[in-house]
């Protein structure tokens, strides 16, 4: 297989990095993006190559990526994930003459989006020799680190704020993470990790400190615009924390749009988050290239309780650029979307999802945006991690059965 990577460079000044090599952030400390000739890739490789590829699902876009050989891609058996068309509750959301779309990312190994960019960066850190991974997450990152490090035969540390949700910690575990609770924010955990370079000698994958999360991310939009058969929507509406998936997309349409594979123009791009954690929609409605560090941070959708994202003005810049908007919506709004989703049309949302399904409502309600046109939202993760109703009616088997009760 061929390897396009032409260089790493940094996000902010541009400056060159050599690929092939370890890298975290630029020595600015800012996020790196992995570049491609993308002159030769386009001649060598076709739109056609990539629809006949036999490859598991993101890997199916191995000449957009940056493993070089064969060998170091770690595979759990990935899929490309399905586009469900929502029927019954697209009333409820308030959708006109369009339509909204879940890509539902939860039929990804460990169940959530976050198997493509920690899939991606486990194959690099294999591929460039590193042997013990740590990481700091809220939860669904640091069960895909460790799946995929498991699987490749590395190491992992990884700590979570001790009000990380416990199914989290526990299918860390279960996948071979050594788990750590800490009495800190998902911040205090990355400077711990920071801290001990040097001594553990492990390497971080935080959230875009590492340069190959993002590019594993990207396959989202690359999977979507080929779904789409390369006419992607008007509308897409992701549930952003790090942002690194948002970041990801963006990078993934230009990339498509400079190898001229795409029929269509850039969908809008929707930030959302929840409102007891929204530093990107305040730095948004502020018109500001950089978020402030959101205190007190607390909401049920545990995957976007980031107080303070490195990739804030990349995030800002790709709402930007693509004429789209960043939206805050609350948990109450986004527990009954949930609900209604999963009563009306049987799909269970993470919370992280219902919340782009709450801001769908919200910004047809305030006329941003149009029920005309064609949204997709993305369900980041399974609901089966997250609290679900309790179930309360019982039947005595002992007793004459009230048959009235069922109609
Ligand atoms: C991590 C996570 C997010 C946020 O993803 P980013 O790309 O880092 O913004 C959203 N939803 C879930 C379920 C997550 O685990």
């Amino acid at each position: 297989m061929t390897c396009y990577v032409s260089h790493l460079e940094c996000s902010v000044t541009g400056e060159k990095y050599e690929a092939g090599r370890i890298h975290t952030v630029s020595v600015s400390g800012k996020p790196l993006l992995v570049r491609y000739d993308l002159g030769r890739l386009g001649s060598e490789v076709s739109r056609e190559d990539i629809e006949n590829s036999t490859e598991p699902g993101f890997w199916r876009y191995s000449p957009l990526l940056p493993v070089s050989k064969s060998d170091n891609r770690v595979s759990l058996g990935e899929v490309v994930t399905p586009l469900v068309r929502l029927n019954s509750s697209a009333e409820f959301l308030g959708v006109g003459s369009g339509s909204i779309i879940v890509k539902d990312e939860s039929r990804l190994p460990t169940g959530s989006f976050k198997a493509r960019g920690l899939g991606l960066a486990v194959s690099m850190a294999k591929e460039l020799g590193l042997e013990h991974l740590a990481i700091p997450t809220n939860g669904n990152a640091g069960s895909a680190l460790a799946a995929y490090a498991s699987r490749a035969g590395l190491s992992t540390t990884v700590l979570c704020p001790d009000n990380t949700p416990e199914i989290n910690t526990q299918e860390t575990m279960a996948q071979g993470g050594d788990t750590y609770l800490v009495n800190g924010l998902i911040g205090e955990c990355g400077h711990i990790i920071a801290d001990g370079i040097e001594e553990v000698g492990w390497f971080p994958v935080s959230t875009l400190k590492e340069p190959y999360r993002i590019e594993g991310k990207k396959t989202m939009g690359i999977e979507l615009a080929e779904q789409m058969e390369w006419k992607l929507p008007e509308l897409i509406f992701y549930p952003t924390g790090g942002g690194t998936g948002l970041i990801g997309m963006w990078k993934a349409f230009a990339e498509l749009t400079e190898l001229g594979w795409m029929d269509c123009p850039m969908p809008r791009m929707v930030a959302v988050q929840s409102d007891g954690c929204a530093p990107i929609v305040k730095a948004w409605e502020e018109g500001a290239d950089h978020a402030e560090f959101w205190e007190n941070a607390e909401t049920e959708a545990s995957g976007i309780r980031v107080p303070s994202a490195l990739g804030d003005f990349l995030i800002l810049r790709a709402l930007r650029e693509s004429g789209g908007f960043a939206i805050a919506v609350s948990d109450e709004d986004i527990l009954r979307t949930a609900a209604e989703i999963g009563h009306r049309d049987g799909l269970l949302m993470c919370p992280e999802g219902a919340a782009t399904a709450a801001a769908y409502k919200s910004a047809i309600d305030s006329g941003l945006i149009s029920g005309d046109e064609t949204a997709v939202l993305f369900n980041t993760a399974t609901g089966l991690k997250y609290p679900m109703p309790e179930v309360t009616l019982r039947v005595n088997k002992d007793e004459e059965i009230e048959f009235g009760q069922f109609l």
